[in-house]
C-alpha cells in the first residue's frame, strides 16, 4: 500500500514537492516534481504526464508571481515529460524564455511519443541536452544542482544534487551533512524500481552512494530525509538497501543454478529459476515482473562470463533457452 503524500510540500527553504496527481500501479502516488528557487525565476525537475489539470493549477499556486525558467526532465517515461508541451504553453506558469534540458539519447529520443512529448520544445527551439557533470545555478551562486548520468532504469536517465541547501532532520532538528538527490526513478521513496539494464543500473547505485546524500528526493513515493542511524543518513541506508536486495537475488541465482537441475539435458530453464526464487507468488502480473528480474539477473551473470546460455527445444519442439552455471557439470 502506497502512503499518502500531500500534494504540495515545502521540502526545505528552496524547494517544494508538487505531485503530478497521476496515480497508479507504476506510479505509486504519481510522480513528484519539484520547484526550486525562491526568487522571481525557478526551475522545475520533471512534469508530471501532462494530462492532469489541477496539477497545472498546483504550480500556479506555488508560484504565485514568479515563473519557472528552466524544466529539467530527469528521463524520457511519459509521466516524467508528458506536461512539457502544456507549461510551455502555459504563460501563467513558464517565462517566455523558458529553456527544456533533457539527455539527449538516440535511442529515447527517437520514440514516437517522446517526439510528441518535447515536439513544442523542439519547435521553439528551447531544448537542450544535459551532460554528465552539468551545473545549473539558482537565485545566483546560492544554490547549485549538479546532473549526473545514472542510466539502468532508463538509457538517458539523469539524477541532480543539490548542494547549498539543508533539510532539517526530524523530530529533534539536526540537520545530516551531504548533498540532496533528486533520484527520478533511479530509487523510489518506497518499494524497488523497475530496471532495464542490472549491469548499468548497479553501476548507477554505487555512483550515487559515493556521493553520500543527506536527502533522497525521488520520483515517486516519499522523500527519504528524517534522521541518520550510526552516523549514516537515512538517504545512505536506503541507497546500501537498494544494492544489497539486488545482490541477494543475484546470490539466490547463482544458488538455484549450482543445484543439480530437474531436466534431463541439464541446464536451467528462465521460468524454473523464477518459481526455484520466488516461491511464494502466484498472482500472474507478479509473476512476470519476478521474471523479468530473473532474467536481468541472468544477462548480468552472462556479460560477467558467471553463466552461460544454450538453445534448447522443450518438449512440444517450441525453441527456448537454457542458463547453467559456468564450471557446472551438464
Ligand atoms: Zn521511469
Amino acid at each position: 500500500m502506497s502512503k499518502q503524500l500531500a500534494p504540495i510540500e515545502r521540502v526545505s527553504w528552496n524547494i517544494v514537492r508538487v505531485l503530478g496527481l497521476n496515480p497508479g500501479p507504476f506510479t505509486l502516488q504519481g510522480t513528484n516534481t519539484y520547484i526550486i528557487g525562491n526568487g522571481q525565476r525557478r526551475l522545475l525537475v520533471d512534469t508530471g504526464d501532462g494530462a492532469q489539470t489541477e496539477y497545472f493549477d498546483l504550480l500556479r499556486q506555488c508560484l504565485g508571481s514568479s515563473r519557472i525558467d528552466r524544466i529539467l526532465l530527469t528521463h524520457w517515461h511519459a509521466d516524467h515529460i508528458g506536461g512539457v508541451g502544456r507549461l510551455l504553453s502555459t504563460p501563467e506558469i513558464v517565462a517566455p524564455n523558458c529553456l527544456v534540458y533533457k539527455n539527449h539519447n538516440p535511442n529515447t529520443d527517437s520514440n514516437g511519443d517522446v517526439m510528441t512529448m518535447l515536439s513544442e520544445a523542439q519547435s521553439k527551439g528551447c531544448l537542450r541536452d544535459i551532460t554528465d557533470g552539468q551545473e545549473f545555478k539558482i537565485d545566483g551562486d546560492e544554490l547549485r544542482l549538479k546532473a549526473i548520468f545514472t542510466p539502468g532504469h532508463a538509457d538517458d536517465h539523469m539524477v541532480f544534487t543539490i548542494e547549498g541547501e539543508e533539510i532539517k532532520d526530524q523530530p529533534n532538528g539536526n540537520t545530516v551533512n551531504g548533498p540532496l538527490l533528486i533520484t527520478g526513478d533511479l530509487i523510489l521513496g518506497q518499494g524497488t524500481t523497475i530496471v532495464y539494464d542490472l549491469q548499468l543500473y548497479m553501476r548507477s547505485l554505487g555512483k550515487v552512494l559515493e556521493l553520500a546524500p543527506a536527502a533522497l528526493l525521488p520520483g515517486h513515493g516519499p522523500i527519504i530525509s528524517s534522521g541518520a542511524v550510526g552516523g549514516k543518513s537515512n538517504a545512505v541506508c536506503a541507497i546500501e538497501w537498494y544494492i544489497e536486495h539486488r545482490k541477494m537475488r543475484e546470490r539466490q541465482v547463482i544458488d538455484v543454478l549450482s543445484q543439480t537441475p530437474t531436466r534431463a539435458n541439464g541446464g536451467w530453464r528462465l521460468d524454473e529459476v523464477t518459481s526455484a526464487i520466488y516461491t511464494d507468488i502466484t498472482d500472474p502480473k507478479i509473476i512476470v515482473a519476478a521474471r523479468h528480474n530473473t532474467l536481468l539477473h541472468l544477462k548480468k551473470l552472462l556479460a560477467g562470463g558467471i553463466v552461460k546460455r544454450l538453445e534448447d527445444k522443450d518438449s512440444s519442439g517450441e525453441h527456448t533457452e537454457l542458463w547453467v552455471l559456468i564450471g557446472n557439470k551438464i
